[in-house]
């Protein structure tokens, strides 16, 4: 079947840097989903779909439906997360609370968690790519950067976007432990309302994400807890061997501290 067949297009709701996303509806059951579209010629496509695949056991992983082919692309139909991008909402937001932030930095390691258990790392964590379904819970998305590693081996080769890559990504050899910094980065922004490595260009913000301290002392500081600030040094940390895991954030006593308690 072509994807004409089965569904009706609808608005965009995103474009990414290869493909863009379109609301799409079933024509079979009314059913809403969104639908990436990659051009053809862009390998990483099978790659995508095999990753999206082997992570469907996830609830906080974003589903993939079905796949089109047709002469010029691929259609990734998947789960429609019709919250928008956490990005967004950090914007609307400014700055969150420590209790708003833990529940959501929660949801996000524990997905991480579950890729990291899987051998995957995603290599481009960013509120860009997580998306928000209608009661507000997170889905990871975009995996297009995303590789499987086995036991013990590791990455090389610069990829993510800058503001959120890992030290170690900049230099040599990475691998789970990238995504964790990444997240990282995102928890800063969620606790402050700015990322904490900038720069005026390319090789300003990589060279900041190399050796700049993170200032506890500033203002925007003093209105966050001390837990929150110990965990964001224990992820923010470029020894990749003291860097601590995602398990290990899941047991910290920040999270303990401000998340919601579920029996
Ligand atoms: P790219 O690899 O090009 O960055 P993404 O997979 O990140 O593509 O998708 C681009 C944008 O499309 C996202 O930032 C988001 O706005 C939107 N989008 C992607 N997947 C979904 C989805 N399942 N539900 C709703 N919007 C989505
Ligand atoms: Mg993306
Ligand atoms: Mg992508």
């Amino acid at each position: 079947n072509k994807i004409e067949d089965d569904y009706v297009m609808g608005e965009a709701l995103g474009k990414g840097k290869f493909g863009s996303v379109f609301l799409c509806r079933s024509k079979a059951t009314g059913v809403e989903f969104a639908c990436k579209t990659l051009p053809k010629g862009e390998e990483t496509v099978h790659k995508e779909v095999e990753i999206m695949q082997h992570l469907s056991g996830h609830p906080g992983v974003v589903t993939l439906h079905s796949v089109y082919e047709d002469a010029e692309s691929f259609h990734l139909v998947m789960e429609l997360c019709s919250g928008g991008r956490l990005i967004d909402e950090m914007t609307k937001e400014g700055r969150y609370s420590e209790h708003k932030s833990a529940n959501i930095f929660k949801d996000l390691m524990l997905v991480i968690q579950y890729c990291h258990d899987m051998g995957v790392v995603h290599r481009d964590i960013k509120p860009e790519n997580i998306l928000l379904t209608a009661s507000g819970k997170i889905k990871l998305a975009d995996f297009g950067l995303a590789m499987r590693i086995a036991n013990g081996q590791s990455l090389s080769g610069l990829a993510g976007s800058p503001a959120y890559v890992a030290p170690e990504v900049l230099t040599g050899d990475y691998g789970q432990k990238a995504d964790i910094w990444s997240a990282g980065v995102l928890l800063h922004g969620l606790l402050v309302g700015v990322l904490p490595f900038q720069g005026d260009s390319l090789d300003a913000l990589f060279e900041a994400i190399k050796s700049m301290q993170l200032d506890f002392h500033s203002e925007k500081w003093q209105s966050v807890s001390k837990l929150a600030r110990d965990l964001l040094e224990r992820i923010l940390t470029r020894d990749v061997a003291a860097r601590i895991t995602a398990e290990e954030v899941l047991s910290h006593p920040w999270m303990m501290f401000y998340t919601e308690r579920t029996l």
